[in-house]
């Protein structure tokens, strides 16, 4: 995998990533300029106990830029044996630093801290987010705010993670204590690579709990450059641990890893379901974030222009892939037509292109394998007899980009309309009654998100109590918070990242029970 001399220098639309050459060693770290000038060091090792290292075996990874197509650079993949020394670490890490039983103001001051770090870094990240992704710049920007402010908030509930005394008579006393579970393994997609890191390492940090992270193999940039942060931010060794490489070996091995007691997962429900699986054998707690395909209705009383906007940022946002994206789009038979009208008008105007531009709105689609699926389905959809009102095709010749694409008059049984695609394509059904919006909608074996857009709150309030989904958007749509809980019903998984309710599948509850003389 050394052979990058065959690769052209690499030059992006900007000509202004420089590009290491490796002609027999990746070093541990690479010097990358990024579309906005800046060159930075990009950290390309294994992050074990602190330290930036080397594989066992020398292999390593291509990351390609989705919008130029081009190499950025190549970063070291971890195999099952690098994954038993991260474990140890990490073990090491929480039996013996005090991160676990110390003070949780060391925890609160890291997470802090690293929190600040984020922001004192963001426009870095937010480059390398989009320079590894492809999301435009203005995304990424979004995802490093949210980030650090999930890091403040994590922060914040370190100190006051604590049980309950219990009332049974003078004859005992009992309390509860609510510890750390251990080391904890974690793996993501690729959609919202700095994210879905976030969102495990806040509430496991603030537990206690150590933890040895995959990144997706297509986007490992983020997760290297945050674990040089984590050092800077005061965690101690073995606390977190970043292991890039391939599922297959591994995303197995930390699945099946007799020492890590919890996996946190965040992908495609077909690999949740075997993690699951493979975890059952050591009984390891498991929480999955998984897939979706969420409706987003419009009712005859919503305001058109904000609703468009709604709709515009739920299923064409981060390019369409977002696991909780506006998917299904149902709208009421009064306001159909002019909403279709002011909708088509508005995707018309959508800018896609260079993720570095600010007035971007949709960059490229992740990889050549995401977007070659998502043509894919927009055949499928012209077969099925669907009718395509706009975009259903790539835009320019270089680069994932995909035009965003609307397709109307569907029928519920459609392949277009069941099957989670996960990129800028909408399906829209008409309907007058509420009761046949609510039973379409749920109609789904995915229950991640859905949307409600309507002036009545009666109206509101009864159909986002009928919704089978784990997060219910009012007259908003993708308006996350980090105080506010986010995960599936159905095949969409279990567990919450975000908000107090992500601490607790971090935790376990031990009962104290003292007989009194
Ligand atoms: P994926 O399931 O193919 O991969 C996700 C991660 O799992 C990657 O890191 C991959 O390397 C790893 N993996 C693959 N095979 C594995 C194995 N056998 N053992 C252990 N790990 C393995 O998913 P994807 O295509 O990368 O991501 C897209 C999916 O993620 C979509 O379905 C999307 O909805 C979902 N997603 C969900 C959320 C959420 O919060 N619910 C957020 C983002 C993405």
């Amino acid at each position: 995998m050394f052979n990058t001399a065959k690769r052209a220098l690499i030059s992006n639309q900007k000509s202004v990533l420089s590009q290491a050459r490796f002609k027999s060693s990746l070093p541990l770290k690479v010097p990358i300029t990024l579309p906005n000038g800046v060159t930075y060091e990009q950290p390309t090792g294994l992050f074990i106990n602190n330290e930036f290292v080397y594989p066992q075996q020398k292999k390593t990874l291509e990351t390609i830029s989705p919008s130029t197509e081009e190499l950025i650079t190549e970063v070291y993949q971890g195999s099952a044996e690098d994954v038993d020394i991260a474990v140890e670490a990490a073990d090491d890490a929480f039996k013996n630093s005090g991160w676990a039983t110390g003070d949780p103001m060391l925890r609160t001051r890291a997470l802090a801290k690293l929190a600040d770090l984020y922001e004192e870094h963001s426009e870095t990240l937010a480059h390398i987010e989009s320079l590894d992704n492809g999301k435009c710049i203005s995304d990424a920007r979004g995802d490093v705010k949210l980030a650090a402010s999930c890091l403040r908030s994590a922060a914040g509930w370190a100190d006051k993670i604590s049980g309950e005394l219990l009332e049974t008579g003078d004859t005992h006393l009992n309390y509860t204590r609510r510890e750390p579970i251990g080391v904890c393994g974690q793996i993501v997609a690729w959609n919202f690579p700095l994210l879905l890191l976030t969102w495990k390492l806040g509430p496991a940090a603030a537990t206690g709990n150590t933890m040895v992270f995959k990144s997706a193999e297509a986007t490992p940039l983020s997760a290297l450059y945050v674990a040089q942060l984590s050092k800077e931010a005061g965690f101690p060794p073995g606390v977190i641990n970043v292991v890039t490489g391939l599922g297959t070996t591994v995303g197995n091995r930390i699945t099946e890893h007799p020492k890590i007691s919890k996996i946190s997962f965040t992908g495609s429900t077909a690999v949740g379901k075997h993690i699951m699986r493979s975890a059952a054998e050591s009984l390891k707690k498991v929480t999955l974030e998984l897939g979706g395909k969420s409706p987003n209705i419009v009712f005859n009383d919503a305001d058109i222009p904000r609703t468009v906007q709604n709709i515009i940022n739920g299923i064409f946002y981060n390019t369409g892939e977002v696991c909780c994206a506006g998917s299904r789009l149902y709208i009421q038979d009064g306001i159909y037509d002019d909403l279709m009208e002011a909708l088509l008008k508005e995707v018309e105007g959508i800018k896609i292109g260079d993720p570095f531009d600010p007035s971007t709105r949709m960059g490229a689609q992740n990889s050549k394998a995401q977007f070659d699926k998502i043509l894919k389905y927009i055949d499928i959809g012209k077969k099925e007899g669907a009718e395509l009102v706009a975009g259903g095709e790539r835009a320019g010749s270089k680069g994932f980009f995909v035009k965003p694409t609307i397709f109307a008059g569907v029928t519920e049984d459609m392949q277009v309309v069941q099957d989670e695609i996960f990129g800028p394509v909408v399906t829209v059904s008409k309907f007058s009654d509420v009761a046949q919006v609510i039973e379409w909608a749920n109609d789904s074996n995915y229950g991640l998100a859905a949307g409600i857009h309507s002036n009545d709150v009666n109206n509101v309030l009864k159909v986002a109590n009928s919704l089978k989904a784990g997060t219910v958007w009012c007259n908003t749509y993708n308006d996350f918070n980090a105080s506010v809980p986010f995960g599936g019903y159905k095949q969409s998984g279990f567990g919450r990242e975000m908000g107090k309710e992500s601490l607790d599948s971090y935790t376990q509850t031990k009962a104290v029970r003292i007989a009194l003389h």
